[in-house]
């Protein structure tokens, strides 16, 4: 039977890599029934919102979804779609593998570590006061009642809200997936010597879920020391845990160790509903030139058929990705300059498919 699957192929270079994730998926044999649905700014004139109810129902409908990089506007506008959807569905791990290819023109060759981060809470649960909004003065008056530093009342504000159920569930999804993939470590990041309450309680719980898994080692790392790690010997790490803010700026920087953004896949994971989309964003600075890199979505999409329990395909895939790219002659812009210093001789984002 046909695998249900929603594609949201999103914008910018979005509609580009999903066009040649899908071909490659379709490559492989197995059977999926594609329910392509669009979210995003193009789609506001239309339904009053970028986030239309029918691509919810589509994804609830399949249960899983792949998708492309969504344009969110700065400072203004609508909250970040890929945000929405995280929070409909509970989609509270995301998870990253970052893993070295041959030729992929980055500065090691051992990498191979996979990042957990919470998706749900933190500085993004989107709980911000501006500057000016009259509650402001209001907490401010509180902290100092509270006898605790003050603030300005100028000030705008971001909560950090990280709950007990929040970080088990987190710490438990990373020790279950390093049980089930076979790896050796879970490391918790935190800034916990600073953020005594929040990190530090996210800290203590990753330290007790970590007692029911005595066959896997754990240790935990302050978020700055890690970045420091991660550059000087990223082989030190296997899994890593980390919270929402902390998990989005290293998992950029992991991607940097493998090649960048466009080597880098991810799958955002609730109860009973997965999306899977590549780490980077909708690149609009090259969207619609045909070069850019679908690794990252195309790799996202083996961990979409992993989940499907089609192994075989996305095992096939994987070793389609590696083999074109330690070959080197049909590989995307991004990769042959990190290799040479010049895109000339790349190809584009299609026919790298074709080659995969
Ligand atoms: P970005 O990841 O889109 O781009 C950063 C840099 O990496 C750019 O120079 C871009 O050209 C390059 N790059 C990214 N993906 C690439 C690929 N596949 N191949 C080759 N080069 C690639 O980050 P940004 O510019 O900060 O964000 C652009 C937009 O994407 C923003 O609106 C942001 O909110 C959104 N975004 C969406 C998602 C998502 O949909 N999950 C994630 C991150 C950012």
């Amino acid at each position: 039977m046909a695998h249900k699957v929603a594609l949201i192929p999103g914008d910018g270079i979005g509609p580009e890599i999903t066009a040649a994730m899908r071909r490659v998926v379709d490559a492989t044999g197995v059977e999926i029934e594609w329910n392509t649905v669009d979210a995003g700014a193009g789609v506001i004139e239309e339904y009053g919102t970028p986030l239309p109810q029918h691509v919810l129902d589509a994804v609830e409908d399949a249960k899983v979804a792949i998708k492309g990089p969504i344009t969110t506007p700065v400072g203004t506008g609508f909250r970040s779609v890929n945000v929405a959807l995280r929070k409909h569905f509970d989609l509270y791990s995301c998870v990253r593998p970052c893993l070295s290819q041959p030729g992929d023109g980055s500065r090691y060759e051992d990498v191979d570590l996979v990042i957990v981060r919470e998706n749900t809470e933190d500085l993004y649960a989107g709980i911000e006061f501006d500057e000016g909004d009259p509650r402001v003065a209001e907490i401010s008056r509180i902290v100092e009642e509270s006898g605790r530093k003050t603030f300005r009342a100028d000030s705008a504000l971001s909560l950090k809200p990280i709950s007990i159920t929040g970080s088990q569930r987190i710490v438990e999804y990373a020790f279950e997936y390093a049980r089930r993939c076979g790896r050796r470590k879970v490391t918790a990041v935190h800034k916990a010597n600073i953020m005594k309450a929040t990190d530090g309680m996210y800290l203590r719980i990753a330290r007790e879920v970590a007692e029911r898994y005595p066959d896997i080692e754990f240790n935990d790392k302050i978020v700055d020391a890690t970045c420091m790690g991660l550059v000087q010997n990223p082989a030190d790490f296997d899994v890593m845990v980390l919270p929402n803010l902390y998990g989005d700026i290293v998992s950029d920087l992991c991607a940097g160790l493998v090649g960048g953004l466009g080597m880098a896949p991810g799958a955002n994971i609730g109860r009973d509903i997965a999306v899977f989309e590549a780490t980077h964003g909708s690149a609009p600075d090259i969207a619609g030139k045909n070069i850019a890199n679908p690794t990252a979505e195309i790799l996202s999409a083996a961990m979409m058929l992993d989940h499907l329990g089609e192994n075989v395909a996305a095992a096939a895939i994987r070793d389609a990705v590696r083999a074109t790219l330690a070959e080197g002659a049909q590989v995307t812009g991004d990769v042959r300059r990190a290799l040479t210093g010049s895109a000339e001789g790349a190809v584009g984002t299609q026919e790298y498919a074709d080659a995969v």
